[in-house]
């Protein structure tokens, strides 16, 4: 074959590839108008817009003929997430903006962070409100962290630093996850992030792929959700119930688990549950991840708060997790913004990447005042204290109110359900705010829970009654 036969070979296979690409794109517009008038008929039938045996059938179907075309699965079922994530956006933007919706926050769904502002927005006007809606304690950081401050700022710790942080409180880190972590690990498998929040980002961004599933047990804080969205994940979602205490079945997890699912979440002690996970639950998912070759991001950032037996991941297995971990609840630093994640070095190279991209590295100051912070077990142990004693003040008092609660074995949030008849708890935290001051969160931020609240229990323990006393007297 001469020169001119073979680009003449190659340009009709471009063309050929451009005209397949292209009736892909047709066939994709022809999904979206179909699922457009899905969306019109589960509206007319108050149906939800996620269905988990219509998507099982799907996936069959997908695989069925990845197998019959030599598509990988794992390939095939990633284009089916793809077309999934945005035919349920397209549903959710169909449904009607009076209806709440499952295990989303919407604008018009009173989120706390919307509820927050409100707050806000009123004591700017002069009025008291008492804050149960965001977990933000009380206490002050410990003193050898303020004064380290200034004397960090003296010694001009004042630069750039590396985007992993200093090596002197990676350190750090690395000696304190060590005395219990079953496998040593070096400051290399550390980055400090700008808080919890961060390390969670650039855990999903490094580990998430376009159509990834990330296994989400709810009710959970909403970041855990948003985030994976955010990188192009999928969540799906495990609903657990107060019915059962609030106990995620391993069986629950793995029935979600696909060929395309990337990651799973655990957050022990729970925001806004106050679970702690059990030990042979725990065991049993690891081992689920391990064997399917799934990254656990661990949330631990109450295990300080624990009020019960409880073992991290890293004191279960050696590897195959994300630990995400934050000075603001144990050290009440939430404003310092300081965190910090521990991995495989592969997976903190890549957040590591992403982070100097970002912002280069948190402030160096900051840096040195968390290396204080870490010699501050005493105030530490008050803290964890004080908020155990304002759980069981705050239950005793909650006991009396038509509520339906599992008491807090961890963190430092209660979740009752409110037990009347048509209450819609974004309504109730609007009607509470307004009239009685008192602000908390909606369970709708949490996931399909519309009839929950969460109460922060970081205020004192009079405040916290007062508080208790205004929600009784409006559920009355
Ligand atoms: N993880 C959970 C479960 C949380 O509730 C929070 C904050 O509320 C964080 C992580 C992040 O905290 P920060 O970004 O302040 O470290």
């Amino acid at each position: 074959m001469t020169n001119i036969d073979e680009i003449d070979d190659l340009e009709k296979l471009r063309k050929q590839i451009s005209e397949i690409t292209t009736q892909l794109i047709s066939l994709v517009g022809e999904r979206m108008s179909v699922s457009r008038k899905i969306a019109t008929v589960k509206n007319e039938r108050h149906l939800e817009v996620e269905d988990s045996e219509v998507e099982a059938l799907l996936r069959r179907a997908v695989l069925k003929r990845c197998s019959e075309t030599g598509v990988a699965d794992a390939f095939g079922l990633r284009i089916l997430n793809l077309l999934m994530a945005e035919s349920i956006r397209l549903q959710r933007d169909e449904k009607p903006s009076n209806a709440p919706q499952q295990g989303v926050v919407l604008e018009h769904v009173e989120s706390h962070m919307k509820l927050f502002a409100m707050a806000k927005q009123m004591e700017e006007n002069g009025e008291r409100v008492i804050h149960l809606e965001v977990g933000e304690p009380d206490f002050p950081p410990p003193r050898p962290v303020v004064a380290g401050i200034s004397k960090a700022l003296e010694a001009q710790h004042t630069h750039y630093t590396g985007s992993r942080g200093v090596l002197k409180l990676r350190e750090a880190l690395a000696n304190k996850f060590n005395q219990k972590s079953i496998k040593p690990i070096s400051e290399l498998n550390v980055i400090a992030t700008p808080g919890g929040r961060f390390a969670l980002y650039l855990a999903m961004h490094a580990t998430i792929s376009q159509g990834g599933e990330v296994i989400i047990p709810e009710p959970a804080w909403p970041a855990f959700k948003q985030a994976a969205e955010e990188v192009g994940g999928r969540p799906v979602i495990v609903k657990t119930r107060i019915e059962d205490g609030w106990k995620l079945s391993p069986d629950a997890v793995e029935e979600k688990i696909t060929d395309t699912t990337e990651m799973i979440v655990l957050n022990s002690p729970s925001n806004p549950t106050g679970k702690v996970l059990e030990l042979e639950a725990t065991k049993a998912i690891l081992k689920l991840a391990a064997d399917n070759d799934i990254t656990v991001l661990s949330d631990g950032v109450y295990a300080d708060y624990a009020y019960v037996p409880f073992k991290g991941v890293e004191e279960i297995v050696d590897s195959g997790y994300i630990a995400i971990q934050s000075f603001s609840k144990s050290y009440g630093m939430t404003g310092f913004r300081v965190g910090y994640a521990v991995a495989d070095e592969t997976v903190i190279a890549k957040m590591a990447k992403f982070q100097s991209l970002a912002l280069t590295s948190i402030p160096e100051f900051i840096q040195y005042a968390a290396i204080d912070a870490l010699n501050c077990h005493e105030d530490v142990a008050r803290n964890v204290e004080q908020v155990k004693q304002r759980i069981d003040t705050s239950c005793a008092a909650l006991e009396n109110l038509p509520l339906t609660f599992s008491k807090p074995e961890g963190g430092m949030y209660v979740f009752p359900r409110i037990d009347l008849k048509n209450v819609d708890s974004g309504e109730f935290a609007k009607r509470l705010l307004a009239q009685k001051k008192v602000a908390i969160a909606p369970g709708h931020g949490f996931g399909d829970y519309p009839d929950y609240l969460r109460i922060c229990l970081c205020q004192s323990e009079d405040t916290l009654l007062e508080a208790i006393g205004k929600i009784g007297e409006l559920l009355r």
